[in-house]
């Protein structure tokens, strides 16, 4: 499959452009292993973001109902119309997923699932917005850089856990679900790479102000090697007793740091901090 699409590439005169993070993929094998881990079924609406030579896009367009796939690059135009000719369930947007009104294209299609090989510039911005924007996805299997893949799905107290993975955690269950190395790719990537599956679950997370929940997350780690209680007197300017306070009625450590903290202890703080501002 390699050999056949680099001569469409060539045919179609395409060059990778590395500002879009284009690292594709060819390998049927690791393509249908993404769609059925993914859970794809036959009667599902997917959502694909950076199709690129459309060879994932074929291989969801073989197990769901209906690939809606976006593009940044209109250069892949040509390349698109040959891979995907005859595919009939897949539809390409050629638009930056990052300008799409989640909320009109939701009122389209119901619900949905998202499987895409990210782009790695914007990996993050892609997730939150899917993550902080939709009411009707109801999972996201993306392939990431593997250090990405290890902060989404850290647990507190180990080194990879940050404000992103007690961000996700608010909406979403993640989980590794396959590495990948980088000899996977074309043209090669200088790091390995892995897939992750984020599966929504409202609620999961019990908490009375989800912007307040962010902000404590981003305070806590703001100043990693700082306690989480003089993270907390200088961002939100509440005097140290305030700040002991708040940490005792969360049975918090006063000595805790912020990497300590699960994300249902950032979810009492925020909603104990909630009281005194
Ligand atoms: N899905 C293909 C595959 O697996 O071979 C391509 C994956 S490649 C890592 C990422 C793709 O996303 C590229 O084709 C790139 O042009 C596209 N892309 C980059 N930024 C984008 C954006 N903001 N919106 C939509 N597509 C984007």
């Amino acid at each position: 499959m390699e050999n056949d699409l680099k001569s469409v590439l060539a045919e179609c005169g395409f060059g990778f452009k590395k500002k879009f993070g284009q690292n594709f993929i060819t390998d049927k094998n690791l393509l249908s292993c993404i769609v059925a881990q993914a859970g794809v079924e036959s009667g599902d609406t997917v959502i694909e973001i950076g199709c690129g030579a459309g060879t994932l896009t074929r291989a969801i367009a073989e197990r769901a109902k209906k690939v809606i796939a976006f593009e940044i690059d209109t250069s892949l135009q040509p390349v698109l119309s040959k891979t995907l000719a005859g595919v009939e369930n897949a539809e390409v947007v050629f638009k930056d997923f990052l300008k799409v009104n989640l909320s009109e294209l939701e009122k389209e299609i119901g619900e949905y699932s998202v499987v895409a090989n990210l782009p790695y510039y914007v990996t993050t911005p892609l997730i939150m917005k899917l993550l902080e924007e939709s009411k009707s996805c109801k999972s996201l299997t993306v392939m990431v850089q593997e250090e990405v893949a290890l902060r989404l799905c850290a647990k507190e107290n180990t080194p990879d856990y940050g404000a992103i993975t007690a961000v996700i955690a608010l909406r979403a269950r993640a989980e590794i679900i396959k590495k990948v190395p980088r000899t996977m790719f074309m043209p090669r990537p200088n790091v390995d790479s892995a897939v992750v599956k984020l599966t929504v679950e409202d609620g999961r997370i019990a908490v009375n102000d989800k912007e307040l929940y962010k902000k404590v997350v981003h305070t806590a780690f703001l100043s990693r090697r700082k306690t989480l209680e003089n993270n907390l007197v200088n961002s939100f300017k509440i005097t140290r007793e305030q700040a002991q306070n708040l940490l005792t009625a969360c049975n918090i450590d006063l000595k805790a740091r912020g990497e300590t903290l699960s994300p249902q202890a950032f979810a009492s703080l925020a909603d104990e901090l909630k009281n005194i501002l």
